[in-house]
């Protein structure tokens, strides 16, 4: 039994809604039956259903629940520390740590996250993130993150332009910054589409941009168009929502994250995939090129208005 079947199956799960949405997305679980019998999380959503279940290849979804729970507990992320886990199996396999962990082995896992919570053994450096633990294990060639940052459930290889996003994102390969599966998956741009992917990546990021300005929730991303937010933001402040005042502003936020981050060290090299997502899929076959990310990433600088370096302009401008 997999999928949303196995969900309702193993918990028992009701809608759960933040303050008078109507959109309730999330979920209260509770496991129905065995060693976690009674436990009550909100979850697991879907980042966390591919950290543990696709990464770490837990495969009973009470345990993923469980796993879920226990990130809760430590305030820990559950997409980078399912990374981790998967990550720390491999290092595990190919004899560069020493350490029981393996695929699947839930307690193994629960155990390790306790330990990179409180910093105990391998722990310690799993902590400082993927980055500094590949680079310690010498597997720098299999590490999937972006600017440290690991990533989420969607395949650049597939969703081409979340592949841009992972790069270009501010902080590393986060799905959040554009959510840019949505127009990919919803039909609004081809997957696959290399030509006009930025210009519609950048309109994304910006509006979202906008959204966290304002505190808004990004699933309302499809009732908030560029017109509602103008009227939003004017009723609000009294400022002009006018698109393209809105534009800019989003525009000028870019530039001074990218300003930010150049100044703390960031280079275009930074804006990159790890190697191992330029691999074809060996059940599909999809695959993303070195060809198509610098073309898309080049066009995102251009439309950005950044030099050839990923720079903007300069500030006193
Ligand atoms: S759609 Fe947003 S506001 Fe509504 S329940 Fe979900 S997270 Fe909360």
């Amino acid at each position: 039994m997999s999928g949303a079947n196995a969900l309702h199956e193993k918990l028992s799960v009701t809608p759960r809604a933040c303050f008078k949405c109507f959109m309730a997305c999330g979920c209260l679980a509770m496991i129905k039956e065995g060693r976690h019998q009674g436990l009550k999380i909100e979850g697991p959503e879907y980042e966390t259903l591919y950290a543990f279940g696709g990464l770490c290849l837990i495969d009973r979804i009470e345990e993923i629940a469980h796993l879920n729970d226990i990130c809760d507990r430590l305030v820990m992320d559950t997409i980078t520390a399912g990374n981790l886990c998967a990550f720390t199996v491999e290092a595990a396999r190919q004899g560069k740590i020493d350490h029981r962990i393996d695929y699947g082995d839930v307690d193994a896992i629960a155990k390790l996250l306790n330990m990179i919570a409180t910093r105990e053994g391998i722990g310690d450096l799993l902590a400082e993130g993927i980055r500094f633990a590949a680079k310690a294990w010498n597997m720098e060639d299999i590490a999937v993150h972006v600017k440290g940052l690991e990533p989420a459930g969607y395949d650049p290889r597939v969703l081409k332009g979340m592949g841009l996003g992972y790069a270009v994102s501010d902080r590393g390969a986060c799905q959040l910054r554009s959510t840019f599966y949505k127009p990919e998956l919803s039909g609004m741009i081809a997957p696959d589409a290399i030509q006009g992917k930025a210009e519609l990546f950048l309109d994304f990021e910006d509006r979202l941009t906008l959204f966290d300005t304002m505190i808004f929730c990004r699933f309302f991303r499809d009732f908030y168009t560029w017109n509602e937010l103008g009227q939003i933001v004017h009723l609000l402040t009294g400022l002009s929502g006018a698109d393209q005042e809105l534009r800019k502003q989003a525009a000028t936020i870019a530039d001074l994250i990218r300003h930010f981050n150049i100044r703390e060290g960031l280079t275009r090299e930074d804006d990159r995939l790890p190697e191992s997502l330029y691999k074809q899929l060996e059940k599909t076959g999809h695959q993303i090129t070195a060809d198509e990310m610098a073309f898309m990433i080049e066009d995102y600088c251009r439309l950005r208005g950044w030099d050839k370096n990923g720079s903007p302009p300069s500030l006193e401008q």
